[in-house]
C-alpha cells in the first residue's frame, strides 16, 4: 500500500545497503547477533527518516527565493477535529490558513464536516471524546448546504486558486498521518480524486527558515526537539476570537481553527522577533482591552468573615494569656522582693543582738531588738497581704504593674501605669508616712501617698487592639 515515493525511497535504502553488503562481506555474520540486528533495524529507521527528512527539505525549499525574500513566500497550515480516529479517521472540522512570515495569516478556510454513521460499537467512545474535548455532538454540527463536494472543492479553490497547482501542507509531526487520512477520507466522500501532495512536517518546516533567514547551516536533528516545543506552548490557547464561534461559546480549546491560528501565532512570536519582521494584527492575537469588576462572592465574604471573628477571638485569647503570665510574674517578684527583705532585716536585727550578747549588753537591750524583730515579722507578712489591693476606682494595682499592658491584677481593668503603689485598703484612712529603719545608718524614705488614678482612657480599648507581644513570651 505504498505510494510510489515511498517504494523509490525503500528501493534506494536497500541498494545502498546490498553494496554495502557486498564491499564488506564479514557484516553478514554479525547478522546473526540478535543484539546487533535490533541495533542494525534501529539505524534503518534512522536512515529512513533521515532520507524522509533531506527530500522534504529539497521539495520544500529549492524554490525558495533566497535571504529575506522568503518572507513572502505562502505557507498553508492544515487541522482536522476527529469524531474518531478508528476504524477511521471521521473528521468533524477542518480549518487551514496561509501564512507568510511578513503578513501574518493572510486567508482561512473553515468548515464544520458531517462525520457520517457511527460504526456499531463506537458511540460510547465518541461521545466521551465530544465530552472531554471537541463538544461537538457526534452527529456533527454541519450546515446543510456544506456537503462533501463542497467543503472538498471549497478547499481545493482556497490552496490553489486559478493556478491549480496545490502548495505542500504543514502539520506537527504527530499529526502527519491524521492530515493525510482526513483529507483522503474528504475526497473519497466528495467523488473526488485525490489530488493532494504529501503532508510535510511544520517542524521542520520552522528548521528549515530558521536556517534560511540566519544563513547558517541547519542541524535538524539537534534541534526538532525546540521547534516541536515552539508551536506546542500555550500562551495563545484561550485568546478570544482565535477559534469557531463554536468553540468560543463552548470554551473549549480543542479547535481546528484555534489550533491552526496558534501555530501561526507561535511562528509570529519567534520570528518577528529573532529576524526584525514588523508585527502586524495578522501576525499575533487581537488584545482585546476588556474592564472587569471584580465582586466578591457571598460564600468568599462569609469566610471572610468567619476567619475575621477567629482571629478576633485567637488575639483575645493571646492577650488574657499574656496577663496571666505577666501577673504570675509579678505576683513572683513581689514574694520574692518582700522575702529578701524580710531575710535581710531578720538577719541585721539578729546580729545586733548577738552583738549586744557578746558586748555582755544589758537585758533589756537585748529584749528591745527581740521585740523589734517581731514587729518587723509582723510588718512583713502584713504587707506580703495587702501588697495586692483594690483601690476605690475598682482599679487593681500593684508595684510591679507599672507597664500598663494586659489586665490588672484582679482582672479588671488595665495597671496604673507610672503610678505608686497604695498600700491601703478600701475605705482606710490614709497612714503616716512609714520610716525604714536601716541598720547601719537611718534613711528617711518618704512614700507617696497622693491618691491615685487611673491613668487610661475612660472607656478602656478592646484588648486585640493592643500590640501583639513578643514571639518568645508566648512560646
Ligand atoms: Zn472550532
Amino acid at each position: 500500500d505504498l505510494s510510489a515515493e515511498d517504494k523509490e525511497m525503500y528501493k534506494t535504502l536497500a541498494k545502498e545497503d546490498w553494496e554495502n553488503k557486498n564491499k564488506n562481506p564479514s557484516q553478514n555474520q554479525i547478522k546473526h547477533n540478535s543484539v546487533v540486528t535490533i541495533a542494525n533495524d534501529n539505524t534503518d529507521k534512522f536512515k529512513v527518516n533521515e532520507f524522509k527528512r533531506k527530500r522534504e527539505h529539497d521539495e520544500v525549499s529549492s524554490e525558495w527565493l533566497p535571504g529575506r525574500q522568503v518572507l513572502d513566500e505562502k505557507f498553508y497550515f492544515p487541522s482536522f477535529v476527529c469524531l474518531l480516529e478508528e476504524p477511521e479517521y471521521q473528521p468533524l472540522e477542518i480549518a487551514v490558513v496561509e501564512y507568510s512570515l511578513r503578513n501574518g495569516i493572510e486567508r482561512t478556510f473553515h468548515k464544520h464536516i458531517n462525520p457520517g454513521p457511527i460504526p456499531q460499537g463506537y458511540r460510547f467512545i465518541a461521545q466521551q471524546k465530544s465530552n472531554l474535548t471537541h463538544q461537538i455532538p457526534v452527529e456533527g454540527i454541519a450546515l446543510p448546504e456544506d456537503t462533501y463536494p463542497k467543503i472538498y472543492d471549497g478547499l481545493m479553490y482556497f490552496l490553489s486558486g486559478n493556478s491549480g497547482k496545490i502548495p505542500p501542507l504543514f502539520v506537527r509531526i504527530s499529526e502527519c498521518d491524521k492530515t493525510d487520512m482526513c483529507l483522503k477520507w474528504l475526497a473519497k466522500k466528495a467523488g473526488r480524486t485525490y489530488q493532494l501532495k504529501r503532508v510535510y512536517e511544520l517542524e521542520s518546516l520552522i528548521l528549515d527558515l530558521d536556517a534560511h533567514l540566519s544563513d547558517r547551516p541547519k542541524s535538524i536533528n539537534s534541534c526538532k526537539q525546540n521547534a516541536t516545543d515552539l508551536i506546542s506552548s500555550t500562551i495563545f490557547d484561550w485568546d478570544a476570537g482565535t477559534r469557531c464561534q463554536w468553540h468560543e461559546e463552548k470554551g473549549s480549546k480543542t479547535c481546528a481553527l484555534g489550533f491552526v491560528n496558534r501555530y501561526c501565532y507561535c511562528l509570529s512570536d519567534y520570528f518577528c522577533e529573532n529576524f526584525d519582521i514588523p508585527v502586524t494584527d495578522q501576525h499575533l492575537p487581537l488584545k482585546k482591552e476588556v474592564c472587569y469588576t471584580l465582586i466578591p462572592s457571598i460564600s468568599s465574604q462569609k469566610s471572610k468573615n468567619n476567619a475575621q471573628a477567629v482571629s478576633n477571638g485567637r488575639i483575645e485569647n493571646l492577650a488574657n494569656e499574656v496577663a496571666s503570665r505577666m501577673r504570675v510574674l509579678s505576683e513572683n517578684q513581689e514574694e520574692r522582693i518582700i522575702q529578701e527583705k524580710q531575710s535581710s532585716q531578720l538577719k541585721s536585727f539578729e546580729q545586733q543582738k548577738r552583738w549586744a550578747v557578746s558586748r555582755g549588753g544589758k537585758d533589756h537591750e537585748t529584749d528591745l531588738i527581740t521585740n523589734e524583730i517581731n514587729i518587723s515579722r509582723e510588718q512583713c507578712q502584713n504587707n506580703s497581704h495587702t501588697n495586692v489591693i483594690e483601690n476605690k476606682n475598682g482599679i487593681a494595682t500593684s508595684d510591679s504593674s507599672k507597664r500598663g499592658c494586659g489586665r490588672g491584677l484582679l482582672g479588671r481593668g488595665r495597671g496604673v501605669l507610672g503610678k505608686t503603689i497604695e498600700l491601703r485598703k478600701p475605705g482606710e484612712v490614709p497612714r503616716q508616712p512609714i520610716t525604714v529603719q536601716s541598720t547601719s545608718h537611718n534613711i528617711q524614705k518618704q512614700i507617696n501617698d497622693t491618691e491615685n488614678l487611673y491613668a487610661g482612657p475612660i472607656a478602656a480599648p478592646h484588648p486585640s487592639t493592643a500590640p501583639l507581644p513578643p514571639a518568645s513570651w508566648v512560646t
